[in-house]
């Protein structure tokens, strides 16, 4: 590319409506320009990236035997109806409709229409195993777009499903994907972590998420200090020890105007560990006050798992009116009117602060056999410096971005689309099913945020747009000017495919701009030319080397070679 006579532009300032490093840069760098709200071009540069992402997964897919398809974005809304999911997508489905009236959508994921290309093949036993693959634009309605290309409403994914005839298959084949995920995300130079997750709306038997390490992250990867333990938040297991202390005897106090646990502990000088808080909730329309240690937080994603609920809110006055309990002072004693569930650590505690059920009044010294309970169960956030749940290590946390993610369905989705097969006494079967996904602006932003500068980005080789440029200092030189056109014409005769900034613009101008825009190489023509030299430079070098022009190839290779 010579950028004389290209589409390239660059900003001077950071980018107002980006909230990350990775957002803002891509933007002043020209890779993407933000059309609306999580919506975003892709420009020369930034597509390039992402093709050389696309390139490698594509390149492990096949590798791993997944072959390449492609479906449409515009799908009948039934389809998601007859799988059961529509409702779980709720709004984050975009939806519209023909000029028949019949309803559309934009496809958030593709596991419906995957089944019913599976079905076209899968008659017996003998049709299995095969593995199938896309490179496609996904549609989701945010409610919060944010953190530039990492959580936008149209993205491009690659997503992979895997057909197996029994569950022994769908292991095979789970590892095949788990292995060429890794292998792709290894290229990619990224740092990340694999976690254990929630199968949440995918639903199914394993989840496990991708995670590239970054501060900017939205997940909270749960690790420890002294075994490889890794967990997503929502699924961590917390292990609590039982408080050694004498049982004391149960007593009301008066503790006025103290409504959150906080203000009561505060006002009877305890700690938030020693009391037990209420959180009245709606589940499926149903009051549920579950009961957790006061310096906890309630686990959404396993409160729901253990009641079997699909939805949980905040209960309403209304709904809190069918039971006696009294907000602000809700305790599980003589509590009724409600389900009651506790968390199973509240049952290893001694003597700690409840609510009394009575404006104003608080107990002290409760103990589990004060009181009555519906369900019991694992329900809340694991913490820092909690115990691991492997080997008893101190719980530590990191954020990541998720890249990545890999599911074992098992049979959910053959069942919901009638996915059958006949096995070998010709009976009728379930076909197992895996999907796996990778979001492609996702490692593009995720990468940037592991890699850049106070100048700009530093992609690695095998992903950034252009791994040469070749920078003219003086575009009046003739013999400057001269030995860039042959110098560039030599690198794309090695498939180099550099870029030549011919630009007539200062040397500090594009000496910035190469460094923003993260090239791995820079060549400079200049005054060494005289002696037969041109300037040679890694973006991640802090000083320059002359190099004699005959000696360049040989020299341009090993730099490469050592940048990977
Ligand atoms: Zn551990």
């Amino acid at each position: 590319m010579k950028l004389s006579n290209s589409y390239f532009y660059t900003l001077r300032e950071n980018v107002k409506d980006e909230d990350s490093n990775s957002g803002n840069l891509l933007a002043r760098a020209g890779f993407v320009k933000k059309t609306s709200s999580g919506v975003y071009m892709y420009l020369p540069l930034g597509l390039r990236v992402s093709k050389n992402i696309q390139k490698i997964i594509r390149e492990e897919m096949v590798k791993a035997g997944s072959q390449e398809v492609l479906m449409p974005a515009l799908i009948p809304e039934d389809i998601y109806v007859a799988s059961g999911r529509r409702q779980g997508f709720g709004n984050s489905m975009f939806t519209l409709k023909d000029r028949f009236d019949k309803p559309f959508c934009l496809g958030p994921t593709h596991e419906e229409l995957f089944a019913i290309a599976a079905g076209m093949k899968i008659k017996s036993y003998k049709d299995m195993p095969f593995n199938l693959f896309q490179f496609e634009t996904k549609f989701r309605d945010e409610p919060r777009p944010r953190y530039g290309l990492i959580r936008v409403r149209e993205f491009i994914m690659k997503d992979a499903y895997s057909f197996d005839k029994d569950e022994e298959g769908l292991n095979h084949s789970y590892q095949l994907m788990f292995d060429a995920y890794k292998r792709s995300f290894d290229r990619m130079k990224l740092n990340y972590t694999i976690v254990k997750a929630d199968t949440g709306i995918m639903g199914g038997l394993l989840s496990e998420e991708f995670q590239a390490l970054s501060p900017i992250g939205e997940d909270t990867i749960v690790k420890c200090d002294s075994c490889d333990f890794s967990s997503n938040l929502e699924v961590a297991e917390v292990i609590s020890h039982p408080v050694e202390e004498e049982k004391k005897t149960l007593e009301k106090v008066e503790t006025p105007n103290c409504k959150s646990i906080e203000e009561v502990c505060d006002f009877l000088k305890m700690p938030y560990s020693k009391s037990v808080k209420a959180l009245l909730m709606n589940v499926d329309g149903e009051l549920v006050i579950f009961f957790i240690r006061g310096d906890r937080e309630l686990n959404e994603t396993k409160a729901l798992k253990l009641l079997q609920g699909m939805e949980l809110n905040f209960a309403n006055d209304e709904l809190i009116a069918t039971s006696n309990a009294v907000p602000g002072f809700c305790g599980p004693i003589n509590l009724s009117g409600c389900k009651i569930v506790v968390d199973r650590e509240v049952l290893k505690m001694r003597n700690f602060i409840v609510g009394a059920n009575e404006v104003n009044y608080h107990y002290i010294n409760a103990n589990p056999e004060d009181f009555k309970y519906d369900v019991c169960g694992d329900i809340v956030n694991i913490q820092e410096g909690d115990t691991c749940p492997i080997c008893g290590g101190k719980i530590y946390f990191e954020k990541g971005i998720e890249v990545g993610n890999t599911f074992k369905l098992g049979t959910k989705y053959s069942k919901a689309m009638n996915l059958q097969y006949l096995d070998i006494n010709n009976k009728l079967q379930d076909v197992w099913m895996g999907s796996y996904g990778i979001g492609i602006g996702r490692c593009m932003a995720a990468i940037a945020e592991q890699n850049y500068d106070e100048k700009g980005l530093i992609w690695p080789v095998d992903i950034a747009p252009y791994k040469v440029a070749i920078v003219v200092i003086n575009m009046r030189d003739e013999e400057q000017v001269k030995a860039g056109n042959e110098l560039y014409d030599r690198l794309n005769a090695l498939g180099l495919d550099p870029i030549l900034d011919d630009r007539n613009e200062r040397a500090g101008v594009k000496f910035n701009d190469m460094e923003l825009i993260g090239i791995p190489l820079r060549i400079t023509i200049g005054k060494a030319l005289a002696d037969h030299k041109v300037e040679v430079k890694l973006r991640t070098a802090q000083e320059n080397e002359l190099v004699d022009l005959d000696d360049l190839e040989t020299r341009i290779k090993e730099l490469l070679a050592e940048a990977k």
